[in-house]
């Protein structure tokens, strides 16, 4: 069997430096076959938004690119993962199944079972740890409970084994042959047609891990030292932009965490952005130990959260951005145009549509998922959370942002909003489709029935 080829199956790491899988199956030593697999039906598996769809189109083009040049090739199936591996392992005559782990809910499902059936078949399959620095259930309080607030949670995480170094990219790749059939990616129709909608994706975004390394020398090379003080400025090119790539493992953390410690930056920059892959690490942690994150409130109290009947304009005018509010109608138009939206104003527009329009966070959560490029099933509802404050190490709910100081405070010239919304100089803008004082009591009188309930 030792011949027999090793699949190595892709997932939510699309490149092939720092790919555990794919280094351990051409150490192997059998022919391997790549695969990614569209699941949009097995029981759970959340479908793409329009936004992480598109990205995924030129994802795979890159990662098959880089797969061709190392003499691999890429195969494309669509349908419920475990079946289509079964199989592709068939097909192929594999005597291997090769991944790095995922840690949402109903994916671990799918690999477990996949695992025990192909392991019952003498199949060798064999599992990686690629993109957390910290697996989920590693990291524990001196109680073994899984940690709920992040300071202490992220101490744990510093004060454990330092991540490993990255692997290399194999020298070479040696492919199956040609018999096992792909999927052509057009046939997928990832891209938006009718209307195509993604010019602005394109004109800000390049998917692929040349971008993401790229984009990470820039961040290195221009902007660490004042990250600090300048990551909350979104008219400011403060930020890696390295979300969607690490939303799609087009570069792991491994090879961020390292190659920061290898520019021996030092100071607050430096270890602020390492807080900040901390926080995506905290979203894992929490989303493995509460599956349903997307969808139920972490704070079981909130469940009392008088939500009042949803006015569908006021949600509309929030998602065109035109709720007479500058900052919150930029942030909706950047998040429209390009796909993403600074921090601080994804804060900001969260906390008005959950605050001052009293609408129920799950479907603010579930605009972004559509519409953001680095849409992620643990950090997208932990943020939403968070800033509803029903979430783990939540804001607490009466902080309630005022999007006018925000906008002063951090948008102190105006730049980022003007840039947005250009007519604020030119025609007349419309009034706040809400009066900020008013609804501010309202938010708060709603969740003082949560704590009276609790
Ligand atoms: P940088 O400031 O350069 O940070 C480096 C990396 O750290 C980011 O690329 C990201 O991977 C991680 N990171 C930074 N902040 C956070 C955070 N608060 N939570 C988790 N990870 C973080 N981020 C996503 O990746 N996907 C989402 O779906 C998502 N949804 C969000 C929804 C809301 C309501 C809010 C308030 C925040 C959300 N974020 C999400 C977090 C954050 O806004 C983005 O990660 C960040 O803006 C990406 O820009 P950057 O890569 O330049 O970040």
């Amino acid at each position: 069997m030792a011949d027999a080829p090793t699949i190595v199956w892709f997932r939510d790491d699309l490149r092939v430096a720092d790919h555990p899988a794919l280094s351990a199956a051409v150490e192997r030593g059998a022919p391997v076959l790549c695969v990614f697999v569209l699941d949009e039906e097995s029981p759970g598996i959340r479908p793409l938004g329009g936004a992480s769809r598109w990205w995924l189109h030129g994802s795979i083009e890159a990662l098959r690119g880089e797969l061709e040049a190392l003499g691999g090739r890429l195969v494309l199936r669509r349908g419920p993962a475990g079946r289509v591996i079964r199989s592709l392992v068939e097909e192929a005559g594999a005597g291997a199944v090769f991944w790095n782990r995922r840690y949402g809910g109903p994916e671990r499902e799918v690999d477990t079972e996949l695992k025990a059936a192909l392991t019952e078949g003498g199949v060798d399959v064999r599992s990686f740890a690629a993109n957390l620095l910290f697996e989920p259930w590693t990291i524990r309080t001196q109680q073994g409970a899984p940690y709920s607030v992040f300071t202490p949670y992220w101490r744990a995480c510093v004060a454990a084994p330092e991540p490993r170094h990255p692997l290399p990219a194999p020298g070479a790749i040696e492919a199956t042959g040609p018999d096992v059939a792909s999927d052509e990616l057009a046939s997928w129709h990832l891209l938006p047609t009718r209307p195509d909608w993604a010019d602005g994706l394109g004109e800000t975004w390049t998917p692929g891990a040349a971008a993401a390394h790229e984009r990470l020398e820039t961040f290195l090379d221009e902007r660490v030292g004042d990250y600090a003080d300048d990551r909350d400025r979104p008219a400011v090119d403060a930020t890696s932009r390295l979300s969607p790539h690490l939303r799609w493992g087009e570069i792991s953390p491994f090879e961020v965490w390292h190659a920061l410690r290898e520019r021996r930056v030092h100071g607050d920059g430096a270890s602020r952005f390492r807080a900040e892959l901390g926080w995506r690490e905290f979203a894992w942690h929490v989303l493995f130990h509460a599956p349903e994150l997307a969808t139920r409130n972490w704070r079981a109290e909130f469940d009392a959260f008088p939500w009042p009947r949803l006015h569908p304009a006021a949600l509309v005018a929030w998602q065109r951005g035109r709720t007479g509010v500058p900052i919150v109608d930029a942030g909706m138009r950047e998040l429209w145009r390009t796909g993403s939206m600074h921090n601080r104003v994804r804060m900001v527009t969260a906390s008005f549509l959950t605050k001052n329009l009293l609408i129920d966070w799950r479907l603010g959560e579930q605009w972004f998922w559509d519409t953001l490029v680095d849409a992620d099933a643990a950090s997208n509802p932990f943020n939403w959370q968070w800033v509803a404050g029903s979430g783990a190490d939540a804001a607490p709910y009466f902080r309630v942002f005022n999007p006018l100081l925000q906008a002063s405070k951090f948008d102190p010239d105006g730049r980022y909003v003007r840039r947005w919304v250009p007519e604020l100089e030119t025609e007349e803008y419309p009034a706040p489709i809400v009066d900020l004082g008013e609804s501010r009591e309202a938010a708060l009188a709603a969740y003082r029935k949560v704590r009276s309930s609790s």
